[in-house]
């Protein structure tokens, strides 16, 4: 795999679940987190799914100008964070909004435990959402997460603050 590949369980061209309007969603391959209860167990094989080049993810977002913004959802997004800040970047650079979702804890990620590449990609996209799925606290009134431990994290605000910043 090279940085300008990215494993993929699927996307969604036109999500209005995973952030807000509509979003082409990227659902990355590969999971270590192992949360009971979890949705998506068919993601968590780091050796499944299928692999495209950002070329070929670029293109169907370049092309559609219905959209509001891309989500990065998974899977454990932050396992293959080069390809994920080459799209982060694209997308900005067109003027969408770019959300991820992670297992990992904004704190942690912030101080470099996954290395510098993932800390570069959580400080370039605009909301984080973070934590791992706690069936505990699975609300279906919960917009935009699965468990109410999950943090909907401004990112330019946390940054700036010093401390993390929650969507209100
Ligand atoms: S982080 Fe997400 S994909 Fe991974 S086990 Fe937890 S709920 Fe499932």
């Amino acid at each position: 795999m090279s940085e300008k590949e990215l494993r993929v369980a699927g996307f969604a061209n036109d999500s209005i679940v995973d952030g807000p309007g509509i979003r082409y969603a990227i659902f990355t391959q590969g999971c270590h987190h192992d949360c009971t209860g979890c949705h998506n167990p068919e993601t968590h094989d780091v050796g499944g799914g299928f692999v495209v080049t950002t070329e070929e993810l670029w293109a169907p977002i370049a092309k559609n100008p219905l959209l509001d913004g891309v989500t990065l959802s998974g899977g454990e997004p932050l396992l293959q964070p080069e390809p994920l800040l080459d799209m982060a970047r694209r997308c900005h650079g067109k003027g969408l909004d770019v959300w991820l979702y992670t297992g990992f804890l904004f704190e942690q990620v912030l101080a470099g435990v996954l290395g510098a590449a993932a800390r570069e990609l959580i400080t370039e996209v605009d909301v984080v959402v973070d934590g791992p799925f706690i069936e505990g606290g699975r609300s279906l009134e919960l917009a935009w997460r699965g468990s109410s431990n999950q943090r909907i994290i401004d990112v330019p605000a946390s940054l700036e603050a010093g401390h993390v910043v929650e969507l209100a």
